[in-house]
């Protein structure tokens, strides 16, 4: 069974077809494989696709040559690997297309391969991590499904293609993937095989670079229901390994009850740390500079009352942002400190919230004769505090009053 609508529209689309048109010009085979596939096959709409991976049996050389007689860009962009990039920016729905060669692995160092082009498309299935990976599309819409991809899906197993601990000796990062496909496609349980295989990988975990593990960790949490695969990785002591502030999936699972989407919220929820410790943790896992500030502003101790009446609420909402306010009124519920009706009014308030602006700023300190110097910023933050303090309603006029009074003019 295919769903209704197959080949899916993207194969269709008009860049697909200029580029494979472009190929078979050039007489060159080429087969769409991986998440494209396996997506559409699971009914996700054409236009959410918008990462396809081809396989050709044709060399990268000969794939940019073709490319560019029908002047299509390419980006050579894992030469090495036999990987080239089309790009069609001013489509409608802009897709990235690589372009990668059948290929073997030669050697194998633990998270690199140095790579044979001499593959045909069983050997090429064999290379790829998991079943459901491995499907391949021909573009008059007929599956080749080599290695049992589409009962794998059918049945919601994600399963190594051969031997799951071989395959992570060659590749440790696939422990990940593994985890991150469970969040998206698994039933729940995993594949005992694999989880056995994954425990035993663990201390070669740290040969991945941070910035590899923050990925897939973050594409984890980015799952519609990453709940079970967090879990499964804190069975197998695979979170422990990765993520040992990662101690409250009870509160993730609160907060995914809230319908959040958002992973850096996620994360939040999930780990028990301080700032310091959120900073930390940013710093060894190489978020970037947004995540981190986000983070840490989002770790307890919490600075909002959610108690407090609605003028509180306003200096809350002053001090953090809305989107700070919204995103710690989630987690207070996730915590348990709020009940729904609460956490429905923190949310409106946020949603509602226009940010009011200080009527005065440091020339009307200037116009008071007073120097360019520290003076000017305390003045401005006395009088500030004071309109914080009367809920933000005083105007300009009674700001310079106010200011004239503390300059004691
Ligand atoms: P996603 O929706 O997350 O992009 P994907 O399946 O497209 O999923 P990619 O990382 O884009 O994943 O890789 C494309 C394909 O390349 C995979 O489907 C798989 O067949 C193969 N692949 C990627 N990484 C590996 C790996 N580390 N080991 C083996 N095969 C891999
Ligand atoms: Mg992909």
């Amino acid at each position: 069974m295919t769903p209704a609508r197959w080949p899916p529209g993207w194969v269709r689309a008009a860049e697909t077809r200029a580029l494979l048109a472009a190929l078979a010009a050039a007489g060159i085979e080429a087969r769409f494989v991986g998440g494209a596939v396996r997506d559409s096959l699971l009914g996700r709409p054409s236009r959410a696709i918008d990462d396809i991976d081809i396989a050709t049996p044709a060399p990268p050389q000969a794939v940019i040559d073709a490319l560019a007689a029908a002047d299509i860009r390419t980006v050579p962009t894992g030469l090495a690997h036999g990987t080239v990039t089309a790009i069609f920016a001013a489509a409608r729905v802009p897709r990235r297309f690589e372009i990668t060669t059948l290929r073997r692995d030669v050697a194998t160092d633990g998270r690199h391969a140095v790579v044979a082009f001499d593959a045909d498309w069983a050997g090429d299935a064999a290379r790829r991590d998991f079943t459901i990976n491995a499907i391949y599309l021909a573009p008059d819409g007929t599956l080749f499904d080599p290695v049992g991809g589409r009962d794998d899906i059918k049945a919601r197993r994600v399963r190594f293609v051969g031997d799951p601990a071989q395959r992570l000796v060659e590749d440790v990062l696939r422990l990940l993937r593994y985890y991150r496909f469970e969040a998206r496609f698994g039933s729940g349980a995993g594949d005992p095989a694999a989880r056995a295989a994954c425990r035993d990988a663990i201390p070669r975990l740290p040969t991945l670079s941070p910035e590899r593990v923050w990925r897939e960790l973050s594409g984890l949490l980015a799952a519609p229901a990453p709940l079970r695969a967090v879990e499964l990785m804190r069975e197998d002591g695979v979170l422990a390994a990765i993520l040992p502030e990662a101690d409250r999936i009870d509160r993730l699972a609160a907060l995914l009850a809230l319908r959040v989407a958002d992973p850096l919220l996620r994360l939040a929820a999930l780990v028990s740390v301080d700032g310091a410790g959120a900073a930390a943790l940013a710093e060894r896992l190489r978020l970037s500079r947004a995540e981190r500030d986000r983070l840490a502003g989002l770790a307890p101790p919490w600075p909002v009352d959610p108690a407090g009446d609605e003028r509180t609420q306003r200096r809350a909402l002053y001090r953090l942002g809305a989107g700070r306010y919204r995103d710690l009124a989630l987690l207070l519920a996730a915590e348990g400190a709020i009940e729904r009706p609460r956490l429905r009014r923190m949310v409106a308030w946020a949603a509602e919230w226009t940010e009011p602006v200080f009527p005065i700023d440091g020339h009307d300190v200037a116009a008071l004769g007073i120097p360019e110097g520290p003076e000017v910023g305390r003045l401005l933050a006395v009088v500030r505090r004071w309109w914080e303090d009367g809920d933000f309603t005083a105007g300009r006029d009674d700001c310079l009053a106010r200011l004239r009074a503390a300059a004691g003019r």
